[in-house]
């Protein structure tokens, strides 16, 4: 959260020096000249093939990340998880943790419950508009327009589209956070077609955890001869998972591979005795050999394989050509001349 964040509110505040009447933002999509700045790379419309080869890239990139790690793009890098995990952790410096919030969920609304709530929105209405100020650094020189924007001289179009992204980042990170990945969000439902059984997503060791249930100081579980599975029940991976799911009910649609889980579950068998990993990284080929009492494949062999090859042999190829592209064109000199006694 904190890398993902710190590149998009700090990247249109690097300068790049391109000498004279050239803008000095490092990156600037500078729609009214027709220009695209990256660092050292200028781009021009008639360029575009090289736009259209980093979305390809960035395709080939999910579809690749994908095969090999499940959701990890939802569960590390999207802005929808990036802005609600922000939110959320807002939402805990200010009411506290998950029972106090809950207990501050039913309480009447009194001093202390306007005090808190109150707080909490104004924060997140101050992060909505710097997340929305912050993309329209992008397409103009960002010093001059941060002075234009707190003088009132901006142009309307900055106004408005600072106010459209501060009304989505608050409602989608504040209020509507799992609905968005589960019924707006299309990358759930294609993602299927690109995992198999050697994708790694995460997952609940069952033959391990069951049956689940309470238990006292000291009383064996099956591992050690007694009757019940490692899982104590204590519902901490549920309470921490952003999308209100129970993995030890199995794999599911909403599940964006965000592995809270895991850790919350790994504290507690550290609390009580047990090895780690009852919750885990997984692939579904492992889970089968496990069950049959056999190790689970080592994890280069899950990732490197025929499908994820193929992803980053076309990836790489579609890289090499656009760096071989970009140093092999010609820049375009005109000489005008006077010529001497022209013909009539
Ligand atoms: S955190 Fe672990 S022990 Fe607790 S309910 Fe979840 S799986 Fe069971
Ligand atoms: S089940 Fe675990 S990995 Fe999946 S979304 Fe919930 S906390 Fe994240």
């Amino acid at each position: 959260m904190g890398i993902a964040l710190a590149i998009y509110y700090i990247t249109p505040w690097i300068r790049w020096d391109r000498g004279p009447n050239l803008p000095d933002q490092a990156v600037l999509v500078d729609i009214a000249n027709r220009r695209f700045f990256f660092f050292m790379v200028e781009i021009w419309p008639h360029e575009f093939y090289f736009i259209a080869g980093l979305l390809i890239m960035a395709g080939l990139g999910l579809f690749l990340f994908t095969s090999a790690y499940g959701r990890v793009w939802c569960g590390y890098a999207c802005p929808q998880t990036v802005w609600t995990d922000l939110f959320i952790q807002t939402e805990r410096w200010i009411e506290g943790d998950r029972n106090a919030r809950v207990r501050l969920w039913n309480a009447k609304w009194d001093a202390r419950k306007w005090r808190l709530r109150l707080t909490k929105w104004v924060v997140w209405l101050l992060i909505a508009v710097l997340t929305g100020g912050a993309w329209v650094f992008y397409f103009t020189d960002a010093p001059t327009l941060l002075r234009n924007l707190l003088t009132g001289n901006a142009h309307p179009v900055a106004y408005t589209t600072i106010a459209i992204l501060t009304a989505t980042t608050f409602v989608f990170g504040g209020f509507m956070r799992e609905q968005i990945c589960i019924y707006a969000c299309p990358w759930p439902r294609i993602q299927a077609a690109m995992m198999d059984e050697n994708t790694l997503t995460v997952a609940y060791r069952d033959w391990r955890g069951e049956p689940r249930g309470k238990i006292h100081k000291d009383e064996p579980t099956r591992s050690d001869g007694g009757l019940k599975g490692d899982c104590i029940d204590c519902m901490a991976c549920v309470n921490v998972c952003p999308m209100g799911i129970d993995i030890r009910d199995g794999q599911q649609l909403e599940c964006i591979t965000c592995a809270l889980c895991i850790d919350a579950c790994d504290e507690v068998m550290d609390k009580i005795g047990k090895p780690r990993g009852l919750i885990d990284y997984m692939a579904l080929q492992d889970e089968t050999n496990e069950r049959a009492g056999q190790p689970p494949k080592p994890l280069l062999r899950h990732v490197l394989r025929p499908r994820t090859l193929l992803y980053f042999t076309l990836w790489a190829g579609i890289g090499v050509a656009l760096v071989v592209a970009l140093f092999l064109r010609s820049p375009f000199d005109l000489n005008v001349t006077p010529v001497r006694n022209p013909l009539s």
